[in-house]
């Protein structure tokens, strides 16, 4: 498996790969190192959720910049030279959200990733100094992908190296070459539009420099203005306009002082005076979309499966307004990593990789949308403005898809159709499972559900008990929830049985349960088995699925939990699939049929019959790129 660019999206497919001991994974970069500075820096809160799947949304929280407020400047109506502030909102009025919205540097995101995949089973690291070529594929072979690459820095520069891969994502942001090599173009706006973007230090009188602020002037100029970590460094996105097709270089040769001058005259009454700049750069980028994000050409679709990807900035561009650059690319990653993951450890069959191309590609249709519509109206004169509110009404009232919470997949082999959604109508079947507060009963611990959920590549089963405790069984007195238990736990139609022999019963699906009542009534012995299953090398009993509702929170309450009990459904990326009342186990079995391969013991790689998936392996993958 080959990944090509080490951006965010290569980053997190990566970094989720990682966790799939059976996997031989390369990423490769053409720098010779790490991103030391630069480039996105917005977060947004769907991302840190994600973070936290990978155990560092805290620890990015505490470096960050928190975005809480936006506020609106315009120009004076009385001295339209002049700019006032005209509104400020609170970023998050809905709490669409319990993580904050963030701005963080992208080469730090990185490195966070860079860690959890140094720190996985598979102990990766990226392969620095290696640029993808070209590529070709065969129709056959078990390596039928062929990449072409070139040594860009070490003893071995200038020189060309061939690898074969089973699948080949790129990653390889706006000007991929993986991108070229399957035929894919990126249709679109022909015209870019430029911003001067400087990382700054400076002293000003302006006074909302600490704020998230949104600047148009009378001049028709606009700054977007992103404070920065650490109390001093802000951005600024000074606005450029359109490129020139005819003269390109005139935008492009834009000074630093130019930049500063442009953004004084926007400011005015207030004055800028620039101390330092940590960096800058012309970030010029058009509205740009390919129909489609893998090598299966719309003639061969349902014919054969995809061997090439392409993820990110080499599939989707747009402008930096609506702050989306890095958090989509992850949520392309964090959609495809898993089910390669799964088809490589033959857990599913491969038609599951076509998924990712029909997800995504009308997510990223969408962002570009919805970020023409935004850039437009910020791009508009005051005195074109219908209402003058009409801007920050935009900007609250379509919240929720800055934040990343809009995505709603449609019915598909991973999300079942909605027919039992009256039965849960907080967790909207395609949509990202929203976490709750909710009480672990091994310990009392009030903890988030959703927060428990970590990248680990596994299903997900929530079962929200009926109103019956947990009791010891007696022969014909089993409510529906024990019933569900055992269901899951023994039959040979339970998805559980697809579980390697040998395996932990939980390697595959972690199948939690939450009880409606205070956690004291729950009397742990008598929970069934299905909820406490024994893992690891020494048989341990994990007591950490068991919860109960939070009195000050329920639950049930809180996503419309129908009480005579629901089953809730998550894929590995946190969306969820389906939601089912207790009682439809057929309904489950035949969802997750056409997911599962069924394996001989035989045909498993050594990583997946011991320790399950927190099992840390201790071989690194084969040499350079011989899967
Ligand atoms: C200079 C610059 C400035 C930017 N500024 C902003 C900004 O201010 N605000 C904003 O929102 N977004 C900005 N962006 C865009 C934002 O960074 C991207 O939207 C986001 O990083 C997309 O992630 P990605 O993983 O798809 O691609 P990228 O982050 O672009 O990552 C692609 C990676 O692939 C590597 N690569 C490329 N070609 C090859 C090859 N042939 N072989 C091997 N490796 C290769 C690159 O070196 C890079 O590390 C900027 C991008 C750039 C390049």
């Amino acid at each position: 498996m080959l990944v090509v660019g080490t951006g965010p999206a290569g980053m997190l497919a990566a970094a989720q790969l990682s966790q799939f001991p059976g996997v031989a994974t390369r990423i490769v970069e053409r720098r010779p190192g790490r991103l030391a500075i630069g480039q996105a820096d917005g977060i947004q809160t769907r991302t840190v959720e994600t973070f936290q799947a990978f155990g560092f949304a805290e620890r990015i929280i505490a470096e960050a910049y928190r975005i809480t407020e936006t506020a609106f400047w315009k120009p004076d109506p009385a001295d339209p030279s002049r700019i006032i502030r005209t509104a400020r909102t609170p970023d998050d009025p809905a709490e669409i959200s319990e993580f904050p919205h963030l701005v963080v540097n992208q080469a730090r995101v990185l490195d966070y990733f860079a860690e959890f995949m140094a720190d996985s089973p598979t102990r990766m690291s990226p392969d620095y100094g290696f640029e993808f070529r070209s590529l070709s594929v065969a129709d056959e072979g078990e390596y039928p992908v062929t990449v072409t690459l070139l040594h860009t820095s070490g003893p071995n520069e200038g020189q060309e190296r061939v690898v074969r891969a089973k699948y080949v994502v790129g990653a390889d942001g706006a000007r991929s070459k993986v991108r070229e090599s399957i035929g894919c173009t990126l249709a679109g706006d022909q015209a870019n539009h430029a911003w001067g973007v400087m990382d700054v230090l400076a002293n000003t009188d302006f006074p909302d420099i600490r704020l998230k602020c949104a600047i148009q002037s009378g001049s028709g100029g606009s700054i977007l203005l992103i404070p920065r970590e650490g109390g001093h460094l802000f951005r600024m996105y000074v606005d450029l306009g359109e490129v020139d097709p005819n003269n390109k270089g005139a935008v492009r040769n834009t000074t630093i002082e130019e930049i500063i001058h442009k953004a004084n005259e926007i400011l005015h009454p207030y004055t800028l005076d620039v101390r330092n700049i940590a960096w800058h750069s012309v970030y010029e980028v058009g509205h740009r979309l390919t129909d489609r994000f893998d090598d299966v050409l719309p003639e061969q679709r349902g014919t054969r499966t995809p061997r090439v990807f392409i993820t990110g900035d080499a599939c989707h561009t747009h402008s930096a307004k609506a702050g989306q650059g890095m958090n989509v690319s992850m949520q392309d990653g964090f959609n495809l990593a898993w089910k390669l993951g799964h088809v490589l450890e033959g857990r599913s069959p491969e038609s599951l990789l076509s998924t990712y191309s029909a997800e995504r590609q009308v997510v990223a249709k969408n962002l570009i949308d919805f970020d023409k519509e935004w850039s437009t109206l910020m791009a508009k004169r005051p005195e074109e403005f219908e209402d003058p509110s009409e801007l920050e009404d935009f900007y609250v009232r379509t919240a929720e898809f800055p934040a990343g919470f809009m995505t709603e997949y449609a019915p598909s082999m991973v999300v079942a159709a909605p027919e039992h959604q009256h039965l849960a109508t907080g967790f909207t079947v395609g949509k990202r499972f929203k976490s709750a507060p909710v009480v672990r009963v091994c310990d009392a611990n009030p903890v988030q559900l959703g927060h428990q959920a970590k990248a680990d590549g596994r299903w997900r089963i929530y079962v929200f008990a009926d109103p019956a405790t947990p009791q010891t069984p007696q022969a014909g007195t089993a409510s529906p929830t024990e019933q569900f238990a055992d269901w899951i736990a023994n039959s040979p139609e339970s998805p559980l049985a697809a579980t390697p022999e040998g395996a932990d019963p939980d390697a595959w699906f972690d199948v939690n349960v939450i009880y409606q009542q205070d956690h004291t009534a729950i009397d742990f012995g008598a929970v069934p088995a299905a909820f406490k299953p024994r893992v690891g090398p020494l048989q341990l009993t994990d007591y950490e699925k068991v919860y109960a509702t939070d009195p000050t929170a329920d639950i049930f309450d809180l996503r419309g939990l129908d009480r005579g009990g629901v089953v809730v459904v998550v894929r590995p990326d946190q969306y969820v699939a389906n939601v089912l009342p207790l009682t439809a186990t057929a309904e489950l079995a035949a969802f997750f049929a056409p997911l599962l391969q069924p394996r001989r013991p035989e045909e498993l790689p050594s990583s997946a019959l011991s320790g399950g998936p927190t099992a840390h392996s201790t071989t690194t993958p084969s040499a350079m790129m011989n899967n």
